[in-house]
């Protein structure tokens, strides 16, 4: 491991301004969870780490509004997990997070850094040996036309077929979040569906944020399709490990009709993926198990699969019917 400069400011300010101090050699740790994995495997090697560890404003969460819920990005995500209210109002929510990760790194890791976690692909964490344009720009892509088992069959290219990992935000995108930011040139708020980026030829630019930009909270807007929500994962094996597909869905239904739909889909994307032609297909109609099935099978009319992950077009569109059939089960009960 190489040496670098550590800060841990006590304001939401002064880290701010420890990042753009040290910017764009800064990177921010909060939980650790996957950046001193990187740093160990010599992925990621920054001259100046700014812990926010210690900015308790950042650290709360309150899902009694009556317009959103609100998340500081230092909340932890088994915290927020246990939050009675939100398992019973906005169970795809609290779903995404008991279902990632182990309960140690739920205890570690913050909601907001849970957004920024970098992809698993093998060739990206392996180094030097493989080409990665994300790790090096310009030096090519391993995994197209290699062990691409794992990867993204929606909204890559041909620079990255890397998946974004995460389940937290999948969740989120379902429901409309919007994340605030401080910077030094004060507070913007940014929809989740803003902000990861699709790898198009910068594949090692994944967000819209700026170097010296800080997630400070999480907002969710207020709805009744929350209590007939999931969020569905199915993976290699149940417990820790990430999606292969995963599908967090929230219905609104006046008797058998869908007046609102919303689908997000992981493990299939290269980002949060929004299938909204899937949501605009149910709307108006019955949920059944085959319109339900015809909805799974649109989200994935524009897949681009490779050698070894054509099995994600199927997996994909039976992960999303089931996903609609828990929601609408929950709909009758909620
Ligand atoms: Fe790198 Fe993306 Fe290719 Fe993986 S898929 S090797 S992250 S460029």
């Amino acid at each position: 491991m190489r040496s670098f400069a550590y800060a841990r400011p006590l304001t939401v300010m002064a880290a701010v301004q420890a990042l753009a101090d040290a910017s764009p050699h800064a990177r921010i740790i909060a939980g650790g969870t996957t950046l001193y994995d990187l740093m160990k495997l010599n992925i990621e090697a920054p001259q100046a780490l700014v812990d926010v560890s210690r900015l308790g404003e950042l650290t709360t969460f309150d899902t009694s509004g009556t317009r959103e819920l609100v998340f500081g990005a230092m909340a932890r995500m088994s915290d927020i997990a246990a939050d009675r209210t939100l398992q019973t109002d906005y169970p795809a929510l609290a779903e995404s997070l008991w279902l990632a990760a182990s309960p140690q790194v739920r205890n570690m890791a913050t909601v907001g850094g849970n957004l920024l976690q970098r992809t698993r692909c093998a060739y990206f964490r392996g180094g030097a040996p493989y080409p990665c344009n994300k790790r090096q720009p310009g030096s090519g892509c391993a995994a197209i036309g290699g062990l691409d088992r794992s990867h993204a069959i929606l909204g890559t290219s041909t620079s990255c077929v890397a998946v974004y990992p995460g389940d937290w935000a999948v969740a989120l995108a379902a429901f409309d979040a919007q994340l605030d930011t401080v910077s030094p040139r004060g507070e913007r708020t940014i929809p989740i569906d803003e902000l990861h980026r699709e790898p198009g030829e910068t594949p090692h630019l994944e967000t819209i944020l700026k170097p010296d930009e800080l997630i400070v909270r999480i907002r969710v807007p207020v709805t009744v399709a929350g209590r007939a929500s999931t969020y569905h994962k199915i993976r290699d094996r149940a417990s820790y490990a990430f999606a292969l597909a995963s599908a967090a869905v929230a219905l609104r239904v006046d008797g058998d009709t869908v007046r609102e739909a919303r689908i997000a889909l992981g493990g299939v994307a290269t980002r949060p993926w929004r299938a909204r032609d899937a949501e605009r297909a149910l709307m108006g109609g019955a949920l059944t198990e085959g319109s339900a099935r015809a909805a799974g099978e649109l989200a994935f009319t524009a897949a681009r699969t490779g050698q070894y992950n054509r099995f994600k077009v199927e997996l994909g569109a039976r992960t999303i019917a089931e996903a609609l059939m828990i929601a609408k089960g929950r709909a009758k009960t909620s």
